[in-house]
């Protein structure tokens, strides 16, 4: 069987967890968090990096760092995961979804002007399958617009906007460091903080609402409640974890990339087929986060997943169109978004990670091409 994902150890994680244990110190922002923030602000340039259980819980400091209330408006596209938006919908806001591009799934730059009005206060832009969204454009735009940009490059760790490193473009980024992605902790994330005067009230929202990290940086004599917070910090074991991934990220992304091309070359003759494949615009670099194809149909995608399963090859899809959503679909202002429906029919994931050999990729990509009687 070859399986969709397999999180991938890279020798030292249980050694660092020891020596975390062994630290006494495993509660957050121990000596494993400070390595991991300072790997992190040094390798890409993030005015600060915070450590938190998960990206789902970045994203949900980010929504309260911007104030998101009832009554304000939040722009993000349709075809991302649930904690993309719901972040900002736990505050109050309403979500007014762009459609996708029709060359890549990445949210429609061009779409995006005509939805701001008085009551839209930020977007959000996910950078699918870790390729990024035209920031210069979005960036504008919210600039001419007093508008925040949070950036959910949950999937986009190491993967670059002409040159820089995305989550530090945006005011606030967040990344996933769930087993699914390249670097893992099991669950964990991180909020990045780019704009500076928004650091410090990061910090507080972290911890529960006080000023505990001022406290024992010696800023402030005593530390208390002083805004709304929540417990937002990982254990330093997970920080352990993390940072024997991030001393092999090199190792971890060059395997990724080669396995990534590798299928590249393999599939490339399906586009006579009318598949599509991954696109990458020229200011975006490529993480390999996700190999993924675009079948010409529904009907041909559940046929070519039922048709690896039964090569013991696990392929999947996602994501279902949040505006069309059980919990949205009466929320949503009811434009249609046809592209974000098109992914959401026709998209197929690939087996990716590190230790899937390239003999693995060309059973399934000879698997595939029989399929389309190649
Ligand atoms: C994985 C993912 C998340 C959620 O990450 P968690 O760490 O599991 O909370 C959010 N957004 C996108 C685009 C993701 O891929």
């Amino acid at each position: 069987m070859i399986t969709f994902n397999k999180p991938y150890l890279s020798g030292k994680e249980t050694d660092y967890i020891k020596e975390a244990v062994s630290n006494l110190k495993i509660s957050g922002d121990g000596i494993f968090t400070k390595k991991c923030h300072q790997f992190f602000q040094d390798r890409y340039g993030f005015k600060k990096a915070l450590l938190t259980t998960s990206c789902t819980d970045a994203l949900e400091m980010a929504a309260i760092l911007l104030d998101i209330k009832e009554g304000d408006e939040v722009i993000a596209p349709s075809f991302t995961f649930v904690s993309t938006v719901n972040a900002f919908v736990l505050r109050g806001a309403k979500i007014v979804f762009v459609d996708s591009s029709t060359e890549h799934p990445n949210m429609d730059v061009d779409a995006i002007e005509p939805l701001i009005n008085h009551r839209t206060k930020a977007i959000v832009v996910v950078h699918y399958a870790g390729v990024a969204c035209d920031m210069d454009r979005v960036m504008d735009i919210a600039d001419k617009h007093s508008l925040f940009v949070v950036e959910d490059a949950a999937q986009a760790i190491d993967s670059f906007y002409k040159g820089r490193a995305l989550g530090s473009i945006g005011h606030l980024g967040a990344f996933s460091f769930h087993e699914t992605k390249n670097i893992i902790s099991g669950e964990g994330g991180m909020l990045i903080v780019n704009d500076e005067r928004l650091i410090n009230r990061a910090e507080i929202i972290r911890e529960k609402g006080t000023n505990r990290s001022a406290f024992f940086r010696g800023e402030v004599d005593k530390y208390g409640w002083v805004d709304i917070g929540s417990s937002f910090l990982p254990s330093d074991i997970i920080a352990a974890f993390l940072f024997a991934q991030l001393e092999n990220i090199d190792r971890i992304q060059k395997r990724r990339l080669q396995i990534w091309e590798l299928y590249f070359e393999q599939l490339t003759c399906l586009i006579d087929k009318g598949v599509g494949l991954p696109m990458l615009p020229i200011y975006a670099s490529n993480n390999a986060h996700m190999f993924y194809l675009v079948c010409e149909s529904l009907e041909q995608r559940t046929k070519l997943i039922a048709y690896l399963k039964e090569q013991d090859m696990h392929a999947v899809f996602h994501y279902l169109s949040l505006h069309k959503s059980p919990y949205y679909k009466a929320k949503h202002d009811g434009r249609d978004l046809p592209n974000s429906d098109a992914f959401t029919d026709r998209l197929i994931r690939l087996p990716m990670y590190y230790e899937l050999t390239n003999d693995d990729v060309i059973k399934i990509t000879k698997r595939i091409l029989a399929f389309y009687d190649i």
